[in-house]
């Protein structure tokens, strides 16, 4: 989906590294982050001040590859280190399906998963991981366990304007960021955590010390380029050298698709797919109800598997089991390539029972 958005960009975005550019491990040994870029340090906290969706002073930023290292980084840090057993994960379901997953594919000893966050009562402490706006539903979520011995994963990889209302900058002891749903660079594996606490960050940066020595040079310096251009257009309201702001384009695809998409939910009568909550958005200035990165749909009548019903329709989308809740369920991604997209939902407005 963001593809078009840089071709217009075209060359403002292209980098060129030479044979002989960033050869070291190290990109900055006065941080504590000692495989961070400076640059891409500065054009974090810049796009942050921009956007205005989370606070960076007094937070330690590291850098991974994708958040999805640094999720395994934050529960390495958050497990207590002599617990007599592993300590729990949790998140509320229908949670993102490869938390489940990553927790227990090496079997750790110290942190496990522990299923949906709603119905967790064991003493202790637990691990709970908030995603908001949450993958797959698209709701804005908070904790829900609350209890003293708790410690909190903020996973915010959709908490962007083309996405959700940003009401106001996160600000959390642990929050994770990724240009993979920010800008769409999936493929560039680069995420970001802003975390407050020095012995936690520490803890972190020795986890991708000792699974990757730091992350790749090479994909840190194309970010840093590429979040500039997000704040460099933002910056420049109307036009940036012709070219329109990041976040007014995906907001306005991701506008006309939902839009489309809700027109298809309708006409079938079969499917329905989650109402939100209009809330003001700081940064665009307006008023509009989320627009999430999924679509969460709910198969009505009695059709009980939604993912096979879909399947036998040529639409291929991920069953809530894997999400920890009923099949009636499916998550279909909204961010495609327009043929896709279009195929979609001209697919789903034909389907009659
Ligand atoms: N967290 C959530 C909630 C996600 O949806 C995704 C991507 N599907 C990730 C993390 C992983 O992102 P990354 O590409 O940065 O590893």
């Amino acid at each position: 989906m963001y593809e078009h958005y840089w071709q217009q960009v075209g060359e403002k975005t292209t980098v060129v590294i030479r044979g002989w550019q960033h050869m070291s491990y190290f990109s900055d040994v006065s941080n504590i982050c000692w495989f961070l870029e400076p640059e891409l340090a500065k054009e974090i906290v810049r796009v942050h001040r921009v956007v205005g969706n989370a606070v960076t002073e007094g937070r330690h930023i590291i850098v991974g590859t994708g958040s999805s290292q640094l999720f395994l980084a934050a529960l390495f840090a958050l497990s207590p280190r002599d617990g007599p057993e592993p300590v729990s994960v949790v998140s509320q379901a229908p949670f993102y399906s490869s938390y489940p997953s990553m927790t227990d594919c090496l079997k750790s000893g110290l942190y496990k998963w522990a299923g949906d966050a709603q119905s967790y009562s064991k003493e202790g402490p637990y691990i709970e991981l908030v995603t908001s706006p949450n993958n797959p539903d698209g709701n804005v979520r908070r904790s829900v366990v609350n209890r003293s011995e708790g410690t909190l994963v903020h996973d915010l990889a959709y908490y962007w304007p083309q996405y959700t209302p940003i009401s106001s900058p996160a600000d959390h002891e642990l929050m994770l960021f990724t240009v993979s749903k920010s800008t769409g660079h999936a493929g560039m594996r680069i995420g970001w955590a802003l975390v407050k606490d020095l012995e936690v960050a520490k803890r972190m940066i020795k986890f991708i010390e000792l699974n990757t020595i730091g992350v790749s040079k090479d994909s840190q310096v194309r970010a840093t380029k590429v979040l500039k251009a997000v704040s460099d257009s933002s910056e420049h309201a109307g036009s940036w050298e012709g070219v329109e702001s990041f976040f007014k384009f995906s907001y306005r695809v991701m506008a006309e698709r939902w839009k489309l998409l809700r027109e298809a939910v309708n006409s079938s009568r079969i499917f329905s797919v989650p109402e939100y909550p209009p809330a003001h958005c700081n940064f665009l200035n307006r008023v509009f109800e989320p627009q999430p990165a999924f679509a969460w749909l709910k198969c009505e009548r009695d059709i009980d598997d939604c993912e096979s019903f879909l399947r036998g329709h040529k639409i291929l989308a991920r069953g809530g089991k894997h999400f920890g809740v009923s099949p009636k369920y499916v998550r279909v991604s909204m961010l495609d390539r327009d043929n896709n997209f279009n195929l979609f939902v001209k697919r789903l407005s034909t389907i009659l029972l």
